[in-house]
């Protein structure tokens, strides 16, 4: 029998309503789609949830989205209960070097940030990861780990209470609706 994957939720932090929206909005609708359970949000921007509550209610599944959590207060409540906690950034340990070991966790929770990250955050983590130790994006690097830890079994994941789905064809587009 395969091992259970560990449940993830992401934590974003360092969001600037004023300019992070969309890459918000997008880091929020790229955790959904690539198997996370939540995502924390540590800024007080309801639109940004909004949207991605939009998404998740028609689209299907149990995403969460939880607005303004204290971004400390949210590690450590993770930790203490028996959660460990991934950091992504460039100046990290290489992806490919840990993540068998994030695996084997139960519970992970997946940090990003926007500009430069509280230099606390490194030593809270129990994992600094880089995604290829270049400058690049959270969209991206989300995306990459979680496709890495899930060993791309979360690409083709079904929803089964989606009031909208996609029939994938080799030209055009279809929908169902239900
Ligand atoms: N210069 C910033 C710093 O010192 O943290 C990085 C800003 S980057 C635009 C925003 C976020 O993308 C980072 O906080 C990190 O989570 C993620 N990121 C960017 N490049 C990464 C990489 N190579 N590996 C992992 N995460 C990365």
């Amino acid at each position: 029998m395969s091992k259970a994957m560990p449940e993830v939720a992401v934590l974003r932090i360092g969001h600037r309503p004023e300019r992070d929206q969309r890459v918000t909005t997008h880091v929020g609708l790229a955790a959904r789609a690539l198997g996370a359970r939540g995502m924390y949000l540590a800024a007080d921007d309801p639109g940004v949830i909004a949207s991605i509550e939009d998404v998740a209610s028609r689209w299907g599944g149990d995403f969460f989205v939880e607005n303004d959590v204290k971004w400390r207060r949210c590690i450590l409540d993770w930790k203490a209960a028996g959660g460990r906690v991934a950091h992504l950034t460039m100046y990290g340990l290489r992806m490919t070097d840990v993540i068998d070991e994030i695996r084997g966790e139960e519970r992970v929770l997946v940090v990003v940030g926007a500009e430069k990250v509280p230099g606390d955050i490194y030593g809270l983590a129990d994992y600094n990861v880089s995604v290829t130790t270049q400058p690049h994006s959270e969209i991206s690097s989300l995306a990459l780990f979680l496709d890495h830890l899930f060993e791309g079994k979360e690409l083709n994941r079904e929803y089964p209470d989606a009031k909208i789905r996609i029939e994938p064809t080799k030209v055009g587009k279809k929908t169902v609706e239900r």
